[in-house]
Parts: C-alpha cells; structure tokens; sequence
C-alpha cells in the first residue's frame, strides 16, 4: 500500500544529460524545479572548458536553491568507430564487406577501421554491428589486418559510425588516455560519481578506482554481454550501477534489455548499490512536447521494479523540450508511486537475511521495519559516508527517508538514491542532539506532523562509520 505523505516526496530519482539545450543557469534551475535530482556531464561530447562552466552553473544553481545535486561524470570509454567514409554508401543484404586498417576514405566494398587489436580479435562467426545496430555483418574470413564479412542488415553507412562487436571478449581496456585526461577534469570539479563505459570485468572498476578523488563514486555502466557475464563481480566492485540500455540493445538482442533491465535492479538491491535506468526512456521527446504512451509505460515500469534513478540522455541534453521532459518524468513516477499497484519491495523478492547481513546492516533493515510497521511519516539514518542509507534504502519500504551526514557530498551522492533525501548536519554527540537535530530535519522537509511517528537510525559511538547500533522512535507530539 502506499504510504501517506505529510509533503509530496518522490522515491524514484531523476538524472538528466545537460547539453546544448539545457546547460546554462536559468535552464538548469528550471530543471531542478521541475524535478531533475542529479545531473550527467557526458564526456563523449563537449570539451573540458564547457564541462568546467556546465559543473560551476550546476553548483551556483544548487546554493541559490539550497539543494543538493550530485554530479554524475560520464567517461566515453572505448567506444569503436570505423573511419572516414565516401558520401552515399550503402551497404545491400548478401555483399561481401571488408573492415581493414587502409586510412583512406571506405566505399561500398570496405571500410576502414584504425583498431588493429579488434581487427586481430575478431573470428570467423562473429557479428559485427556498425550505427547502434541498424546495420549488421558476419565474420566470414580473416587474415593480418583485415576482416572480410557478408552483410546480413543493410542501409546507409557514413563516416565515423560506432561499431560494436557483440559476444566477443574484446582486447580494449575500459579506461582510453582520454578518459584519463578526463578523470583529472571530473577531479578538478569535484564530481560525485565517475561511470565507467564498456566494463567487462571487476578488474575494469579496479583499475579506475585509483584515478578518482577521495569521496567520489564508481558507476559500472552495464552494457556489454561480457558485463551481463560478470554481473555479481562487477556490482560488488563498483558503488552504483547505470542500465545503459542504448549499447546493451546493440549488444543484445532487444527482447532481452527488459529482463536485464530487472535483474540488475534487483541484484544492484540486493546489493545495497543505486541503480540507474538509462537510455530512450522519453525519445519522442527530444523533438514532440510530448510522450508517447510505450515511453510513459517504460517510466512507471522502471518506477513499479524499484529503479533507484531515470535517467534522460538527449531528450534533456539536445532536444526541443528538456524542461518538459523533466516534468513530465516526475509526473508519470509520481502517479505510479501513488497508485495501488506500487510495491516497490516486489522486485526480487523478500531481501536475503542468509546472505550474512553485517549488524549494521541488520539494524538498519530492522529500523525499516519498524518505520512501515508503525506507518512511520519518516526514517532517519545519520550516516558518515552514506551506507547506513543505502541500507534503508535497501529495503525499499515506502516511508521517505533523510539521510543527515556532516558531509556535503555524501548528501549530494544520497540524492540519487531511492527514497533519500540527503541533508547536511553537524556533527551529533550524544542521543538528546541526535533526537533534535533528526526532528528538526523532519520538520523543515514536512515529514513529521503532530500526529506523526520517525524512526531514528544511528550509530554509537557518534561519528564512526559502520557503527550503526541504534533504533529510536520518537513521536512529532513530544518532539
Ligand atoms: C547507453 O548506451 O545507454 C549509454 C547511456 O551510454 P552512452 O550514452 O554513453 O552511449
């Protein structure tokens, strides 16, 4: 059943792209006004110096509205391209088609491709996509330096189009010497959270994590058949998951996205990791004031799965509505956060107690049970790096949760995370400041009424992490 709220709180998380179309200040707080929760900073497009302007716009919004908005760094990774093609090339269904490592401009016949390394990786059987899957090959021979194919998915092919290689293990390290260079941009920003294109190992996480700021986040962005293989490694070495659904449907077939789509929100639960859905969740968007009926279905569909964040690529990034298309996703998620059918502890089931939950852990779930047992208006969980809320959230029960830590960007990161609304407070001492300073929270976010009830979550001794230890209720009469 749906809780009763004392203030309108949204459990499911909106991320938009910021582009051409949105990211100068006055579009950015209108964003934040209609909804947007986080923002993404693709580094696929735009050079540093805008990237630089796009982060100070967000944070100088942020203070004017005293919010708190993560920053998401969206590395380009090492996404495949062919090169240079000549105008009008069209590839027919039965050709012959040769991909090789000849610099000049490709024609009907071949085309070049300047990655040696996927030139050598590549087998007789496999496929090759080029244009996000709309044209399709089959490896048929190989030799030193060039791949000969037959085309089984035609049409037009134009220079620079990405190419992707679905089923086969490729030699590309998820990190580029661009996305080095990058990570030192996102670090002079002071982004929240970094997501790592193309993963196909833990290993992949392993060897970014060293490259980020102390306090940032790593994003697996899941989209390849090699990452969807090493699915419980990869989430256990990354902090936060992003269903990137446009690569995957290229990787895979597209009848399989959906049921990925909830076995990795409820593995990345399962796991206390934030997960992101991603990719065309509002396309006709981009250009139509508008949605079509399947997208506003795709909307509640990842809201019913307990999807912890929306993401919106270029419908808020380059399109013709992107304020538009914020509201319009907060709407469609509060309707099905309002309706009968929400329960968002559906997917996945009941959580794992086998699964030797640590005490903080347990706390915090018997905390959550006691908030939806005792149809709590609030929970509470004061938290030094976040995780005492990722544990409520964790649960997925429906009662709006502040997570209050003295740190300003843990509260950014909480912010795209189911249900929490992250909030700065000084540092508590003892259980009398605890009470108030949670109370005082309540009260200003309209969560605790006279009539009301708040669970507390915390841990003693104060200010250590992974301490949490301690359950309170406290009624907004005597508070
Ligand atoms: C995706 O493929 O869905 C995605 C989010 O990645 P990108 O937009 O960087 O291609």
């Amino acid at each position: 059943m749906s809780p009763t709220l004392a203030a309108p709180h949204r459990f499911t998380k909106i991320m938009p792209t910021l582009g051409p179309s949105s990211w100068d200040e006055a579009t950015i707080e209108q964003l934040i006004l209609a909804g947007a929760n986080a923002f993404r900073l693709n580094f696929s497009h735009a050079d540093a110096a805008r990237h630089r302007q796009t982060a100070a716009n967000v944070r100088a919004v942020a203070a004017r509205l005293g919010r708190h908005i993560p920053l998401l760094q969206d590395l380009q990774g090492p996404k495949l391209r062919i090169g240079q093609m000549q105008q009008g090339v069209v590839l027919q269904v039965g050709q012959t088609f040769m991909l090789d490592l000849n610099p000049t401009p490709g024609d009907s016949a071949r085309a070049p491709l300047p990655h040696p390394e996927i030139l050598a990786a590549l087998q007789v059987g496999d496929t090759v996509s080029l244009n996000d899957g709309v044209l399709r090959l089959v490896v048929v021979a190989t030799a030193a330096g060039v791949v000969t194919t037959t085309v089984t998915a035609g049409g037009i092919l134009s220079s620079h189009k990405g190419l992707n290689a679905p089923g086969r293990r490729l030699p590309v390290a998820a990190l580029t010497d661009k996305d080095l260079a990058d990570l030192v941009v996102g670090r002079a920003l002071g982004v929240d959270y970094v997501a790592l294109s193309f993963v196909q190992t833990a290993e992949d996480l392993h060897q970014a994590r060293p490259h980020l700021a102390p306090g940032c986040r790593l994003m697996a962005k899941i989209e390849t058949q090699a990452a969807i293989q090493n699915l419980e490694a990869i989430i256990a070495a990354s902090d936060a998951v992003m269903i990137a659904r446009g690569d995957l449907g290229v990787e895979l077939p597209p009848e399989e996205v959906p049921p990925l789509q909830r076995t990795i929100l409820a593995k990345a639960r399962e796991s206390g990791k934030p997960a992101v859905v991603a990719t065309q969740m509002l396309e006709s968007m981009i250009e139509s004031p508008v949605p079509t009926r399947a997208e506003a279905s795709d909307v509640a569909t990842a809201t019913y799965a307990g999807a912890d964040c929306l993401m919106l690529s270029a419908e808020s990034a380059s399109g013709k509505h992107p304020v538009e298309a914020v509201a319009v996703m907060a709407r469609i998620i509060a309707r099905a956060e309002a309706s009968e059918l929400w329960h968002p502890q559906g997917n996945g089931g009941p959580l794992n107690p086998a699964q030797g939950l640590t005490a903080s852990c347990a706390t915090s779930t018997a905390a959550a049970t006691l908030a939806q047992q005792l149809h709590a208006s609030a929970m509470v969980g004061f938290t030094e790096t976040g995780a005492t809320s990722l544990n409520l959230a964790r649960t997925r029960t429906p009662v709006p949760q502040i997570g209050l830590t003295p740190h300003a960007q843990v509260a950014r990161q909480l912010m795209l995370v189911w249900g929490v609304m992250g909030t700065v407070c000084p540092p508590v001492h003892d259980t009398d400041s605890m009470v108030q300073a949670a109370t005082q929270a309540a009260q200003t976010a309209g969560l605790l009424g006279p009539a009301e009830r708040m669970v507390i979550t915390a841990g003693i001794p104060f200010g250590a992490s992974g301490t949490t230890n301690l359950i309170r209720v406290v009624s907004g009469q005597t508070a």
